[in-house]
């Protein structure tokens, strides 16, 4: 099992990310939930090209994935649940479920803490929201939350597959919940019941600071509705609303070298 898990996790994790993005991607041509007011060529150069700085930052920076951080910390005993003695299906739930709570508070800590606000203004500074908005990160945001996700692996005694299938989720969700797609309003009320839809998480793109600090979740709705950060729908309608942060409403922001320098510059509440 984990000889599988860690030498098929890279093309798994290809494969579904490929796979997940086409489908998106045809919904938002099908479908589409607002016009864009950018060009969609020059903004996925951009953001398609962040992500692979990020995955060759990882790679160059952390020795091991998460996945083998797991294995290992697995095999030392290491971790709250590696000393429980519950099913293995429990683990790996448990071990999903709060993995998410943890990304939900590390996004709160985010807007939160004035420093990581600024590494975190990058991917509030696309003028549009797509698929592609769901995968722009700083690369330093991306080191930080690494460092974050090692951590709660090794002190929760995730399991490996847990992990796995976390990373996989959350990857998938990213770009579902950033999809520019419509879901008809019921099923898209049912569904936000659980999990994070591209109308919830539209709120939290908007201009508007008090609306932007609210829907936190990238994969479960829970969070947000149980510490109070849930908002249904933004003041000026999901037509109306300005997407962005004040400061960077400049198509320039669309670039590769605009959207690395945004740290450091000075920006909305930073
Ligand atoms: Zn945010
Ligand atoms: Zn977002």
């Amino acid at each position: 099992m984990s000889d599988f898990i860690t030498g098929q996790e890279a093309s798994i994790r290809l494969g579904v990310f490929v796979g997940t993005l086409l489908l998106i991607a045809l919904f938002e041509i099908l479908v589409p939930r607002r016009v864009l007011t950018t060009s969609k060529v020059s903004r996925w150069f951009g953001n398609l090209g962040i992500v692979v700085i990020n995955s060759v930052a990882l790679r160059l920076l952390f020795p091991i994935s998460a996945v083998q951080l797991a294995f290992w910390a697995g095999e030392k005993g290491w971790g709250l649940f590696n000393i429980m003695d519950f099913p293995y299906w429990l683990l790996v739930a448990l071990s999903i479920i709060l993995l998410d709570f943890i990304i939900y508070l590390q996004h709160v800590m985010f807007h939160a803490v004035p420093s990581l606000w600024r590494l975190h203004m990058m991917h509030h500074a696309d003028l549009d929201y797509d698929l592609t908005t769901g995968i722009r990160f700083h690369p330093i945001e991306i080191i930080v939350s690494m460092g974050i996700k090692f951590s709660a692996i090794v002190l929760l005694g995730a399991p490996a597959l847990a992990v796995v299938m976390f990373e996989i989720l959350l990857n998938g969700m990213a770009m579902f919940n950033h999809g520019n797609f419509r879901i008809p309003t019921r099923p898209d009320n049912l569904l936000r019941r659980i999990v994070v839809t591209p109308d919830m998480h539209l709120v939290h793109h908007s201009i508007v600071r008090q609306e932007s600090n609210h829907n936190f979740g990238f994969n479960l709705s829970w969070w947000d509705r149980l510490f109070g950060t849930y908002q249904a729908e933004p003041e000026a309608g999901r037509e109306g609303m300005i997407i962005g942060l004040t400061g960077f409403l400049d198509v320039r922001y669309a670039r590769f070298g605009k959207m690395i320098l945004n740290p450091f510059e000075k920006g909305d509440g930073a």
